[in-house]
């Protein structure tokens, strides 16, 4: 696949390897307008993609970022 230099593993920081969408249960709680779906691009590193628990992981690490407030994808 193509790599940008902008797509790091969102787990370890590593360089990716796969592209996933993590799309909130409650869009509206994260920001995203009534009707309208959030969603959050995200990639991880060979490595993590594998993991038992990377999906857990994902969603913490995702959501922590959303509530925070500083970070948008629209
Ligand atoms: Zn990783």
């Amino acid at each position: 696949m193509n790599r940008t230099s902008g797509d790091f593993c969102l787990l370890c920081g590593g360089g990716a390897d796969v592209i996933g969408v993590f799309i909130p249960d409650d869009p509206q709680k994260w920001g995203a307008a009534p009707g309208k779906t959030r969603f959050v691009r995200y990639c991880l590193c060979e490595k993590c993609k594998c993991k038992n628990d990377t999906p857990e992981k994902v969603e913490k690490v995702i959501l922590a970022e959303l509530s925070g407030g500083g970070v948008t994808h629209e």
